[in-house]
């Protein structure tokens, strides 16, 4: 059988669609943020304008210390499974900097943010006897797998919407446990659930909840806890799930919670305990970042200042983008043929790098350039984009907002 000749007819009609995804080969420059260059196609330095190292910690100089200077003390890698001989005094001290930022007893780390939705999902829906897992129909695609994966009934509610949750859940016998599963920044609209709500929905019927806050941690509430340390809600969730891969710069997954929760995700979850630990170096440098955003507002407050000033930009020009309560800014194009033309250009005429949103991760007609600017962008990088953007808006003949 000639299995390439199968593999390319299914990538053809990936790039028949205009869905065929192509890498920028880019190599961040430290110290240089947000510029990189670039090894594909186009200008030789670009501005990357998609990065999800929101606040640039990934080049913050105590965070690359930490790495490296714990390379040089402990070794690259872990060595082995968190319980074969590869968890480190640098993961537990991770673990307590993560329970103490969330306000829970105790944390667990993984390989991945994706990996901690995976595994914690699909531990809670397998091993709760008859469990009922209560998901947000945009729920990222680590939840789904996750859910999938544990074989539990799953019933999806409208996005956002606490009254269809509290229909939902009604629906289920009230013995059967229950987990409702969401997030709080939704990363390709930018639009923010309403915790609250869902909280008192989810008490009513004695659900237990667990949220998604990959795109907050970092990024909201005054010790950088995510959307629900900002609302005071902590307290009431059951499970929060972040990333380190993210505002924190660095890489890892994690969830926190109760001991007993901590503990019997640790003792069941195959995710967890059949894959190599974390690097050391690197889970030092995911505490250091973590730190210094407990204590330090500067990037966040900027990073709110650099948003509302593309915004403002943006619609100067009548560029229409998403409006939304968050740090994301979705300029929409609707097609995934002119999406891909829109970034090429930009890459290879203005040196701007903007990745193309395409389906799977945005529904088809929605395709968008999903830009997320830092603290380190400038004035004048926000005014090179701006240009670049209307020129294309004039050059393609796509439609301006009306202010
Ligand atoms: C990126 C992302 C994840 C996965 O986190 P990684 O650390 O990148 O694996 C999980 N949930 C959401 C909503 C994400 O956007």
């Amino acid at each position: 059988m000639d299995f390439d000749a199968l593999f390319n007819a299914e990538l053809d009609a990936l790039k028949g669609e205009g869905n065929y995804r192509i890498f920028a080969e880019l190599e961040r420059r430290c110290g240089a943020f947000p510029r990189a260059r670039n090894h594909s196609e186009g200008a030789d330095e670009v501005t990357v304008w998609c990065s999800n190292d929101y606040l640039g910690m990934g080049q913050h100089p105590d965070v690359v210390k930490a790495m490296c200077d714990t390379a040089a003390t402990c070794g690259t890698g872990a060595g082995g499974t968190r319980n074969i001989s590869g968890t480190n005094r640098h993961h537990r001290e991770l673990e307590a900097e993560l329970a103490d930022l969330h306000g829970k007893e105790e944390a667990l780390l993984f390989s991945s943010g994706y990996v901690s939705n995976w595994a914690a999902l699909s531990t809670l829906g397998s091993r709760l006897p008859n469990a009922v897992i209560l998901s947000d129909a945009l729920n990222h695609a680590s939840m789904i797998e996750g859910i999938r994966h544990s074989r539990a009934d799953k019933v999806i509610w409208r996005h956002n919407d606490a009254q269809d949750l509290d229909r939902k859940l009604a629906a289920v016998g009230p013995d059967r446990p229950k987990i409702v599963a969401f997030e709080s920044v939704y990363s390709m609209d930018g639009d923010i659930a309403p915790i609250a709500e869902i909280l008192d929905v989810a008490e009513k019927h004695g659900a237990m909840t667990y949220i998604d806050e990959v795109h907050a941690v970092g990024m909201y509430g005054p010790r950088g806890g995510g959307v629900a340390e900002r609302e005071g809600l902590m307290d009431r969730i059951t499970l929060i799930e972040g990333t380190l891969g993210k505002a924190y710069g660095c890489f890892g997954g994690y969830i926190t919670g109760s001991k007993a929760l901590c503990d019997f995700i640790r003792s069941f979850a195959s995710g967890f305990i059949f894959t190599t630990a974390l690097p050391p170096a690197v889970a030092a440098a995911a505490r250091v970042s973590i730190r210094h955003l407990k204590d330090s507002e500067i990037e966040r407050a900027q990073h709110r200042n650099r948003v509302a000033r593309l915004r403002a930009r943006l619609d100067a020009e009548g560029i229409p983008h998403m409006p939304n309560p968050s740090h994301i800014i979705p300029v929409m194009i609707g097609d995934p043929v002119k999406c891909r033309m829109i970034s090429d250009i930009l890459m290879n005429d203005w040196g701007i790098y903007v990745q193309p949103i395409n389906y799977p991760t945005v529904p088809k007609g929605t395709e968008r350039l999903r830009i997320t600017p830092s603290p380190l962008h400038s004035d004048a990088d926000i005014d090179h984009l701006v240009t670049a953007l209307s020129s294309l808006w004039q050059q393609c003949a796509l439609a301006r907002a009306v202010a």
